[in-house]
């Protein structure tokens, strides 16, 4: 995961429901809990655990143990499911009359940003 400079964008945003197109979880749908641009990664609810070993610290009150966690996902490897139709779709761009940029599904042309 290299760091990147240049302004990127994902297509997914918070709170979106995605498909997740490829790997372990592929097949899966899920929230979008976070959104990484920079990296072009997504947290997705129930998508991509791992297991974390963490060491018990008194002090700062944390447990010992395996902790169990959604990590960040390729952005690519999901497919918006429109809020409309319920299908995961590519999105289209449109720009409303008051000059809001929003996405729209490309199967059923619902705007998927309100
Ligand atoms: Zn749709």
């Amino acid at each position: 995961m290299a760091l990147v400079r240049e302004r990127r964008t994902v297509h997914v945003r918070r709170n979106d429901t995605v498909k997740v197109l490829t790997g372990k979880s592929k097949g899966r749908t899920g929230r979008v809990r976070r959104v990484y641009p920079a990296e072009g990664r997504a947290i997705v609810e129930g998508v991509n655990f791992v297991r974390k070993h963490t060491r018990a610290n008194p002090q700062k009150n944390v447990q010992g143990g395996v902790l169990e966690r959604e990590a960040p996902i390729e952005a690519s490897n999901l497919m918006v499911v429109c809020s409309e139709c319920g299908r995961p779709t590519r999105l289209a761009h449109r720009i409303l009359d008051d000059g809001k940029k929003v996405r729209a599904c490309r199967r059923c042309d619902g705007i998927l940003d309100k």
